[in-house]
């Protein structure tokens, strides 16, 4: 009998697998993993058909189709006001958690320190902890979700080589401010901690407020991976697709694990994408056209007993049950999908301790007609 020794020995299956298939399984309305659930558009599935059927079906450059990598800049140029040099900064991934998978991977020694703050994307952990690193855990503060930037400083040591954020925030659409980002200038300044941001929500953002993205700030690019996903920017979650932006001397090691790991991306995606990026309007209106789900949704809510927290972006919107009942959140959204017929996220699955605040994640990235239907399905919960 072959002996594997695991490297991720305390890791089960992810919860999105696990919610996901209790959707098919009790044919219920799946607000559970993030996704679109309407179509995405049809241009740029033409336009990459019609890559594939002009023969762009070979390995494109390794760091990227550069059509695609020029364009991103000039997209860059325009939102952030910063030059990136896409020869040297930009590498195209498969997807975000790869990106982020890679950058850490290229960056972290065993025994180094990460600062993570939770409830987070349940890769962030794993993907340190395969590295040898140590996760070092600061909660964001209940119930607003923002960072405890004293606690922060409280945790830096001798050790901390990096700072993971996430803004929008998955799972609980607290977004950074530009204080946020000066307490990360502060705190990081000539010290040799880096950042990973992942901004893979940057224009899944509402209420007006603007993205603080680590490109705005050139100080702390220098010192970042900030990596995104054009799954979320163009409803293509399946297609897998991102990019990942750094100073070019972070870039070179990035680039040394990506070349042996996956070497390069997808060659048709990559080309029409390229065409449509020029389409400014496909991602400028998209802070709207999420804001309207989440007041849809909302709105919809305000039938129910749950409680809304506060979503100022992603495709999420959590719900406090707290008021309603003691059941652990894990056996409460278990219940929902068995007798209502509604899959959501139970928000301890983010937290490493399983931390349990009573709190649901639902995902409003869907059609009006799937909001209704889940909403319907939970007004007679009791
Ligand atoms: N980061 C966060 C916070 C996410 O929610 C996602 C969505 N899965 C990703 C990164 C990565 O997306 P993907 O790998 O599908 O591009
Ligand atoms: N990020 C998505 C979510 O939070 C799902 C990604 C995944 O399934 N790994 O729902």
């Amino acid at each position: 009998m072959i002996q594997l020794q695991s490297k991720l020995p305390n890791v089960g299956t992810t919860i999105f697998t696990i919610m996901s298939q209790l959707a098919v399984e009790y044919n219920a309305v799946n607000l559970g993993q993030g996704f679109p659930d309407f179509p995405m558009s049809e241009t740029l599935t033409d336009l990459v058909n019609q890559a594939m059927k002009n023969g762009n079906n070979q390995y494109t450059h390794m760091n990227g189709l550069p059509l695609l990598r020029k364009r991103l800049a000039e997209k860059i140029e325009k939102l952030y006001n910063t030059s990136i040099d896409p020869d040297m900064q930009i590498t195209i991934t498969p997807g975000g958690t790869y990106a982020i998978y890679t950058a850490l991977t290229a960056a972290l020694q065993p025994g180094d320190e990460v600062i993570v703050f939770e409830p987070c994307y349940d890769s962030y952990i794993p993907n340190i902890e395969i590295n040898g690193a140590i996760p070092v855990l600061i909660n964001l503060q209940y119930p607003d979700y923002s960072i405890p930037w004293e606690e922060v400083k409280q945790k830096i040591t001798s050790k901390t080589r990096m700072i993971m954020i996430n803004s929008p925030q998955n799972p609980t659409g607290a977004v950074l401010s530009d204080v946020d980002m000066q307490q990360l200038q502060a705190i990081t300044a000539g010290t040799n901690i880096m950042i990973l941001s992942d901004e893979v929500y940057e224009h899944l953002i509402f209420d007006d407020i603007p993205h603080q993205s680590i490109l705005r700030y050139p100080d702390l690019l220098e010192r970042s991976f900030v990596c995104f996903s054009f799954g979320k920017t163009y409803h293509c979650t399946g297609w897998k697709l991102g990019y990942c932006i750094s100073s070019a001397e972070l870039m070179k090691e990035f680039r040394k694990v990506h070349q042996f790991n996956c070497f390069t991306c997808n060659t048709p995606l990559q080309v029409g994408i390229a065409d449509y990026i020029t389409k400014e309007e496909a991602y400028l209106s998209l802070p709207k056209f999420y804001q309207a789900k989440r007041d849809y949704f909302a709105e919809l809510m305000k039938a129910t007993p749950f409680k809304a927290m506060t979503s100022h972006g992603s495709y999420f919107q959590c719900y406090s049950y707290a008021h309603l009942s003691e059941e652990a959140d894990k056996d409460f959204a278990l219940r929902l999908i068995k007798e209502y017929g509604i899959v959501t996220i139970p928000v301890s699955a983010f937290y490493k301790n399983g931390k349990d605040d009573r709190v649901l994640r639902f995902c409003f990235a869907k059609k009006e007609e799937t909001l209704e239907k889940a909403v319907e399905k939970l007004k007679g919960f009791s």
